[in-house]
């Protein structure tokens, strides 16, 4: 009975892949939640505000106390003003976020531009709004940007460049001169951007994050999307938002409106306190201990035998199973959980080729878990 629309993505691979680790008591480096709660002074904030009536449907577009603490995050971090009246939505996470964007900008027969790996959830959500995408990859382990074969994917019907910094699942971080390329590339076409930044505090070795929209001259033509989700190890409250020029931050309320309307009301309350409240004290603690994640993991996937890709940013690690086994990644990710008791994500659909290219040979390990989490993952994964 399902649409042919979303007929083709079957179930999303972090669900199965989270339901063979519950069923198989495997630790679970699938999905990428943190296995810890981010500070009990939010929770704090979240019960004062119920406690306080903030119970009903909050302002469609976001609190307004919210939408001023999102602009201030966007002034403060990137030197970007929006309007929080105007340019500023608040959305069920980056996820609807994204999709209130696509189906809210996007005519069907309109075309995007991907980096492949791509997020899952931007294929299913063009195909809701009748669009289709091109896309180039991103080679392991360099994950170099190849800018000419992106050029050559645009047609007369791309509209739109999706693009994910930090990257998810390679940790690449773009560079300036990158960006640079990027913005040349999107005003020579005429191009919008959709700029999904869920990973903006999370970078390392001193590697910079700046979204599209900060270059110059790329504020009119790039939305902004984030929440709050990584940054405060919340990932179950949801909240997120979208930020750009009025014309475009319209065409998302637009779809927002129909989508979820309005966001949980109390958890809107206590973020925008948050946000203003963990600023950069608490984001160089929260960048050291991820730093001190990564060259865990790194090292203990190293040890066990993959080739690891060392991440710039984001909290994946993306690792290359040849030197293990002749299986396919999905085949191998099985076994892991049966033998091991270790879940890893198989990331082949997050590639076009899809089950025979590169991504058939690469597992995406998560490790925004607790330092014992990754010392049990080390000494189950001995075991190889
Ligand atoms: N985009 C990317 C690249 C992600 O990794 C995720 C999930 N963590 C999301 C969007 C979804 O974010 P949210 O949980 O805020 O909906
Ligand atoms: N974004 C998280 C990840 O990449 C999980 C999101 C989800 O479960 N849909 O693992």
């Amino acid at each position: 009975m399902i649409s042919r629309k979303l007929r083709p993505f079957g179930v999303s691979i972090f669900s199965t892949m989270t339901r063979l680790a519950l069923e198989h008591e495997a630790l679970n480096l699938a999905q990428g939640f943190p296995d810890f709660d981010g500070p009990g002074e939010i929770f704090d904030l979240a019960r004062k505000a119920m406690e306080e009536g903030c119970n009903q449907y909050a302002r469609s577009r976001g609190l307004p106390v919210l939408t001023a603490s999102i602009a201030h995050h966007f002034t403060e971090c990137y030197g970007l003003d929006y309007d929080p009246e105007t340019e500023i939505v608040v959305t069920c996470g980056a996820t609807e976020g994204l999709a209130a964007s696509i189906l809210g900008l996007l005519d069907p027969g309109d075309e995007a531009l991907l980096l492949e790996p791509y997020y899952d959830s931007y294929p299913a959500c063009l195909a809701m709004a009748g669009a289709s995408f091109r896309s180039v990859p991103l080679v392991h382990p360099e994950f170099a940007l190849d800018l000419e074969a992106l050029e050559s994917r645009i047609t007369g019907r791309t509209r739109l460049l999706l693009l994910n910094d930090p990257h998810n699942p390679t940790g690449k971080v773009l560079g300036e001169e990158e960006c640079e390329a990027l913005a040349a590339l999107c005003t020579r076409h005429d191009l919008l951007v959709l700029e999904d930044a869920v990973y903006e505090q999370l970078t390392y070795d001193g590697r910079p994050f700046r979204p599209l929209a900060a270059f110059p001259g790329m504020r009119e033509r790039c939305l902004t999307v984030s929440s709050t989700g990584k940054t405060f190890s919340l990932t179950g409250w949801k909240i997120g938002w979208v930020a750009g020029p009025k014309g475009l931050v319209d065409a998302v309320q637009a779809a927002h409106q129909f989508l979820t309307f309005a966001v949980a009301t109390p958890f809107q309350a206590a973020m925008a306190e948050a946000l203003r409240r963990f600023g950069p004290p608490y984001l160089e603690t929260f960048r050291n201990e991820y730093r001190e994640r990564r060259d865990l993991l790194v090292e203990i996937l190293r040890d066990a035998g993959f080739q690891p890709a060392v991440p710039q940013g984001s909290y994946f690690v993306l690792a290359d199973i040849t030197g293990l086994t002749d299986k396919k990644a999905p085949e191998f990710a099985l076994e892991l959980i049966r033998r091991v008791g270790v879940a890893a994500l198989p990331v082949d659909s997050f590639y076009t080729e899809g089950k025979e290219g590169e991504g058939s040979r690469l597992l995406r390990f998560a490790f925004c878990k607790r330092l014992d989490t990754l010392e049990e993952a080390r000494r189950r994964l001995a075991a190889l």
